[in-house]
């Protein structure tokens, strides 16, 4: 399976250095990457950086994602953004359930696996995320927790959920330095695969990211990991040089 990196911007940027940004990334991808790339940016500047992939050959290879999504259609729902309005802006992908919202807006797993439902009824993939704080590590519920996050998208999605990505992010290795070693992060997800395997046929072809602190020095052992395929990627993927590496570090 191919492998992909995503980055996930956070709430960062401006015109001016989402441009600068992608300018650098296009000066140093060199030919066809080995693997997938997405960029999941703040919502208004979807257009902006759905223009600067179309007008730059050297960024066709990366595909645009967003940072959230309603688990509804339409209707009354101010500030929400609706998965047809990504589509529309060409976001292949969207994040849901990222521990900043689970944490900060109070999203629970039910809400998490509606949002994930409501972009997979348009056509958009959910990059669903999961994950154990500090806390309920030490208190040895890291398995129980992701399998308790997972469960409820799988409940929801139904046949579908060969049709998500999904991305073990340990709260504590986000945006801390800290990382899950290789080793840690393979048995989280091996556990992860087997909880899809069971509910579906087509397991081999979810691809599984790990995200927490990857970075240019530590991508090459955690992507080498049999049930690892890919990184989302916060802080390091504000920074070309930083981005790049770790796109060419994919085995
Ligand atoms: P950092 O790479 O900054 O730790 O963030 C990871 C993350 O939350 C990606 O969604």
């Amino acid at each position: 399976m191919k492998k992909l990196i995503a980055g996930n911007w956070k709430m960062n940027g401006s015109l001016a250095a989402n441009e600068a940004l992608l300018r650098e990334i296009a000066a140093g991808l060199s030919g066809q990457p080995a693997c997938a790339i997405a960029v999941c940016v703040p919502a208004p500047y979807l257009a902006q950086v759905h223009a600067l992939i179309m007008a730059t050959p050297a960024l066709s290879a990366i595909d645009l994602g967003a940072q959230d999504v309603s688990s509804q259609a339409s209707g009354a729902f101010t500030a929400e953004v609706s998965a047809s309005m990504l589509k529309e802006f060409a976001c292949r992908y969207v994040i849901v359930g990222h521990s900043e919202r689970r944490q900060f807006h109070g999203e629970s797993d039910a809400l998490v696996a509606e949002k994930a439902k409501a972009a997979l009824a348009a056509g958009v993939t959910p990059i669903v995320c999961v994950g154990e704080t500090l806390a309920e590590r030490e208190a040895g519920q890291t398995e129980q927790v992701v399998k308790r996050q997972l469960a409820a998208v799988i409940h929801t999605n139904g046949h579908c959920i060969s049709e998500i990505v999904v991305a073990y992010e340990p709260v504590w290795a986000i945006g801390t330095g800290k990382t899950a070693t290789p080793e840690e992060a393979q048995a989280v997800h091996a556990v992860l695969r087997t909880q899809l395997k069971a509910a579906t046929d087509h397991a081999d072809r979810v691809k599984i990211l790990y995200g927490g602190s990857m970075n240019a020095a530590n991508a090459a052992s955690l992507l080498g990991q049999t049930d690892i395929d890919g990184g989302l990627i916060g802080g390091a993927s504000l920074k070309a040089p930083d981005f790049l590496k770790i796109i060419a570090a994919v085995p």
